[in-house]
């Protein structure tokens, strides 16, 4: 009988933890690991902080394939799927068992005029080298992206402008109340915020506005978020809802092929919704579970979602999903230096966002997770521990 194979397409996080996972839970059959990009794989958070900053050059994740028996694919690109076979534009591999792990890539907005993007370390590495002193840099988009490389270029003495079009930062990741308290982050760091701007298209040396305004600029990065890469599945019958639908094991639609990290859109039993999280935390963590289910398990994945950003000398934290909140309590006042919300259904908390409190985000985790029933009064004091808040 010939080893089981596995085949895992998409070489970032996901993909190599799917790999690593696999071998630490004993399975002996053969693994291939295929990625689009030329590069093995690295981490991307640190790509708009500490390599934008310039105290890293490389963000590689140094893995041990070769003592886990993998064979790497690099510059390989996933294109179809048949019945137990996965096309790429190189090869075909066959395979009992499939991971999708192609995680995102960024929305593009219209026009002729160059735009960058930051999401690989190419990305990166270019743009890097065009951030000096004077540099009139636009970043379209108010986001986690937008405002880490307003904090990285700024300290680089660029000049830049954040253009939103939204009415705040964040808002549609944390809704404009949340948005509003980072306002004055970005004037404390000179950078200008034109909110409520929308880009009607981006040209060579600046954007058209809509209005018709023109914003110059020398170099356009465009961070106005990203869609899961999926689209090479488009032909297969492997159901996409807003990326590769999988239930609580992290199966898709089709037998023998599952998907984790940034591209896959898990059930949550937990929040009683599909969830998609573009988050380090889950590519790092959903291979797991994974694995002890290719190799005999039955695990379900249900996490907390968790996810980090440092902007303006800030650490900001958030765990959950408020979708569906009741409810929004502040804790503490969000013009002092640490503050953080949380978010109630009821009297359940669903989310909390944390500005430099780490305890609170630990503390506010496990009530989370615990699905207590907590006193809004207590939650909303900063001089009553977190923890303190289940009844
Ligand atoms: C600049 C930046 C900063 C970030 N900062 C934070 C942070 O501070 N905190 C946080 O929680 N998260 C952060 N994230 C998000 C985090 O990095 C992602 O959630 C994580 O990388 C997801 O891992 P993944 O393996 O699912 O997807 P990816 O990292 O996107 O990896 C997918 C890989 O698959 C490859 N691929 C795509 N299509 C194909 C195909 N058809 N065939 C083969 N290969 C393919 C891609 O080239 C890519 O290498 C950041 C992301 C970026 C870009």
């Amino acid at each position: 009988m010939s080893a089981e194979q596995i085949v895992v397409a998409g070489a970032g996080l996901a993909g190599l933890r799917t790999v690593e996972e696999l071998r630490a839970a004993g399975y002996q059959g053969t693994l291939t690991l295929i990625g689009a990009e030329n590069r093995p794989p690295y981490d991307r958070p640190p790509l708009s902080k500490q390599l934008m900053a310039g105290t890293v050059d490389d963000t590689s994740l140094r893995p041990e394939l070769d003592s886990l028996d993998v064979t790497l694919r690099l510059g390989e690109r996933a294109a179809g799927l048949d019945d137990g076979v996965l096309h790429t534009d190189g090869e075909d591999y066959s395979f009992d068992h499939l991971v999708i792990a192609t995680g995102a890539r960024p929305v593009a907005l219209p026009g002729p005029g160059r735009q960058r993007f930051l999401r690989t370390a190419d990305d990166a590495l270019e743009l890097r080298a065009k951030l000096r002193p004077g540099t009139r840099l636009v970043i379209i988009g108010a986001g986690w992206i937008g405002a880490e490389l307003a904090t990285a270029a700024a300290a680089r003495s660029c000049q830049v402008t954040v253009v939103e079009a939204a009415a705040t930062p964040l808002a549609g990741a944390l809704g404009t109340e949340i948005g509003a308290a980072t306002i004055p982050w970005y004037e404390e760091a000179d950078i200008e915020l034109r909110l409520g701007t929308a880009v009607e298209s981006v040209e060579e040396g600046g954007l058209r506005l809509a209005g018709g305004d023109w914003l110059p600029a020398d170099e356009i990065v465009t961070a106005v978020g990203v869609r899961p890469d999926v689209g090479w599945l488009a032909a297969s019958p492997v159901r996409i809802e807003n990326g590769v639908a999988v239930d609580e094991y992290l199966r898709s639609s089709v037998p023998g092929v599952c998907a984790v990290g940034d591209c896959a859109a898990f059930w949550s039993r937990r929040f009683g919704r599909r969830l998609r999280t573009e988050h380090w935390d889950g590519a790092l963590r959903a291979p797991a579970v994974l694995a002890a289910n290719l190799t005999g398990g039955s695990e379900r994945y249900d996490p907390v979602p968790y996810f980090w950003s440092e902007q303006f000398g800030r650490m900001v934290q958030y765990v959950g999903h408020h979708a569906g909140a009741s409810e929004l309590i502040w804790r503490g006042d969000p013009a002092s230096p640490k503050w953080a919300a949380c978010w109630l259904a009821g009297d359940r908390l669903l989310a909390v966002l944390t500005v430099d409190l780490p305890k609170d985000l630990m503390q506010g985790r496990r009530l989370i997770e615990s699905g207590a029933q907590v006193d809004a009064g207590k939650l909303g004091d900063q001089a009553v521990p977190l923890r303190a808040a289940a009844c």
